[in-house]
């Protein structure tokens, strides 16, 4: 099974596929984390990518395809992946189905995580407070400035994904500002629903 998960940056997407991945044994593939290790690792890819994500643009589809087309070769993809903060603009989603075709599976599920953009500044600050208060390492990209610009690189680039998916009756929506508990049994019930499907 390979699901989707869709929503603006501080939706809580990497919350709620930790959960899918001990409920449902999947692998979470988050394209952000994959990006944060080439930069801790110090690769080229690591140093380029670096100033895009500071930035709050996107990297390029090339880059992040081939990242994804290759992780997900691996055993630890075989039983199906939570795609999070993947794909981000229609070229990687039209590149991830084409790459699951070619291995005879398929996206069984994109769940989009509605949120408001404004209650997510908020949530974030809340974020920030909490890691430096663990004494947590904060990432670059965390502060309002930044994220303002993710969220309107959302709204331009990733945005377009939704009537993409939903033109082919493959979204569903799960309202993201419900407490994670309720967030997560929504989910859990488009899961269902998928799975009874297939
Ligand atoms: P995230 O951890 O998902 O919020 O991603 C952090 C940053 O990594 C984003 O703001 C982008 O700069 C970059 N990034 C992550 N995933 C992608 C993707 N699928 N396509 C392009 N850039 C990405």
């Amino acid at each position: 099974m390979n699901i989707i998960l869709l929503g603006p940056p501080g939706a809580g997407k990497g919350t709620q596929a930790k959960k899918l991945e001990d409920k449902y044994g999947l692998k979470q593939l988050s394209t952000g984390d994959m990006l944060r290790a080439e930069i801790a690792a110090g690769t080229d890819l690591g140093v380029q990518a670096k100033q895009i994500i500071d930035r709050g643009d996107l990297v390029s589809d090339d880059i992040i395809i081939g990242m994804i087309s290759s992780r997900t070769e691996q055993d630890d993809c075989q039983n199906g992946v939570i795609f999070d903060g993947f794909p981000r603009t229609v070229a990687q989603a039209e590149a991830l189905e084409n790459m699951l075709s070619d291995k005879g599976q398929r996206i069984d599920a994109v769940i989009e995580l509605k949120v408001d953009e404004e209650a997510l500044v908020g949530r974030l600050e809340n974020r920030i407070a909490e890691m430096k208060a663990a004494g947590q390492e904060v990432r670059s990209d965390d502060n309002a400035e930044t994220l303002r610009h993710r969220l309107a690189t959302f709204r331009e680039q990733t945005a377009p994904i939704i009537p993409f998916f939903a033109d082919k009756d493959m979204l569903r929506t799960v309202d993201g500002m419900q407490a994670i508990d309720a967030v997560e049994a929504a989910i859990d019930a488009v899961i269902d629903e998928a799975k009874t499907a297939s």
